[in-house]
């Protein structure tokens, strides 16, 4: 990761004519900040929650019988039952039999102007935390002006790509280095916590646009295909959407050369000539695997695959061998990354073919465990490295005193079997227990 990324804090920005500092003591810095008011839990109000099997997220054995006391919207206490100081007016919930886990974050959901999706796919299912890659922001500014409690929301804005525009309604359609930089400027003044690139986008707007996102202190993500991956992250992304963002740089280059002419005059051939291209990729003696590996490694790049919108298996339903070999490759490449150490998170894209409604979330960690990530990996992958992603790891993403209360019990041993995941009985967002609404 870019030092200027991690020293966000400390930076003061000129926004509109304005000078705004991004960090005092009122809270996070701006540039890390949801769009929407969660509403905190009174100060003067203690929970305890007793008899929990506690999975903090950072990855270690889960704690039995263990208690969190939250005052307010914060963490003041999490660890063994024995050691914990309850306070006398606190309100104790007996989580006896249960997993008690931070709130999940997806890096990629698209709320497709759906009030009910962030509640029914997001909420309920126990994320607390969401970022809409490449959506403008008016919608969201509905949403929290109605005041329905839905999860904490992160946006990037309009996707910055070139022309002519998979999906215009969401593009900005960029036309030079210097537009790029702007894009950025306005999009960051409106409200985003990070910045989406497009797969036309040139990799000099690219680095235009993340030297921009450099000076604000936040991350640029990529849905990439037509431009390199190993020349993305060279130009400066720190984060890759879809494992088949990767998909020109592992290919034969000759190969990728006609994928990109084919796509780059139709972008609606990707859906076709993305398995194809996929299908042919050599995995196990390829020369362009290890350096990319290493680079993600090295640049600390965060990669959400999204797997479970390519899923095709030999007898399932529009499947091909084509697609199917496609779709083997791109879980063996994620079990690559993860196996060399590179970042992986966790985005659900919000719907997939073979996961019943609002459960793409639930597909995609399944995947990512069949993709050699243990449950309990999955389960960080979710959490802890997911706040990195979004750049809120010092309030969001562990259980550990400081950090805010969004927390989920969960029936059942997620961190063996990751299915339980489904399992969600309780969410508290804030210091507050969301019930379930549905
Ligand atoms: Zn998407």
């Amino acid at each position: 990761m870019r030092p200027i990324f991690r020293c966000a804090a400390l930076i003061a920005m000129v926004a509109m004519g304005k000078l705004v500092v991004l960090a005092d003591e009122h809270g996070p810095p701006v540039k890390h900040r949801e769009m929407n008011s969660i509403t905190p839990a009174a100060e003067s109000r203690a929970v305890v929650i007793t008899h929990a099997r506690l999975i903090d997220g950072n990855g270690g054995p889960p704690i039995e019988n263990a208690c969190v006391v939250v005052s307010g919207d914060k963490i003041v206490f999490a660890g063994a039952q024995t050691e914990a100081t309850i306070p006398d007016d606190a309100i104790t919930f007996d989580a006896g039999g249960k997993s008690l886990l931070p709130g999940l974050f997806d890096s990629h959901f698209h709320s497709r102007d759906s009030a009910d999706r962030p509640i029914q796919y997001e909420l309920n299912n126990g994320i607390t935390s969401f970022r809409d890659p490449g959506h403008p922001f008016k919608f969201y500014d509905w949403l929290d002006r109605n005041s329905l409690t839905i999860p904490r929301v992160f946006l990037c804005g309009g996707h910055l790509d070139a022309v002519p525009p998979a999906w215009p309604k969401q593009a900005v359609v960029i036309e030079s280095a210097q537009h790029a930089a702007a894009a950025v400027d306005a999009h960051v003044a409106r409200g985003a916590s990070a910045i989406k690139i497009y797969m036309r986008l040139p990799v000099e707007h690219i680095a235009a646009a993340c030297e921009a996102a450099d000076r604000h202190g936040i991350p640029v993500t990529a849905h990439l295909e037509l431009i390199r991956a190993d020349a993305a992250i060279n130009a400066g992304v720190d984060g890759i959407e879809h494992v088949t963002s990767f998909g020109t740089a592992l290919a034969d280059p000759k190969q990728a050369g006609i994928f990109e002419e084919v796509v780059g005059n139709d972008s609606n051939a990707r859906r076709e000539w993305r398995p194809r291209l996929w299908s042919n990729i050599e995995l196990e003696n390829n020369p362009r695997l290890k350096p990319l590996l290493d680079q993600l490694l090295h640049q600390g790049t965060f990669v959400s695959p999204t797997l479970a919108i390519f899923e095709s298996r030999t007898g399932q339903k529009n499947a091909t061998s084509v697609t199917a070999l496609a779709f083997a490759n791109m879980l063996r490449f994620t079990e690559l990354c993860h196996q060399h150490g590179v970042k992986i998170v966790v985005g659900s894209h919000t719907a997939a073919p073979f996961a019943e409604q609002g459960k793409a979330y639930l597909r995609e960690v399944e995947l990512l465990v069949e993709a050699g990530m243990s449950p309990l990996e999955v389960i960080t992958a979710a959490t802890k490295t997911n706040s990195e992603f979004f750049g809120v790891q010092d309030r969001l993403g562990t259980i550990q005193p400081g950090k805010l209360a969004d927390l989920i019990l969960v029936d059942g041993f997620p961190d063996k079997t990751v299915q339980d995941l489904d399992n969600v009985s309780r969410v508290m967002l804030g210091g507050n227990w969301v019930d379930p609404q549905n």
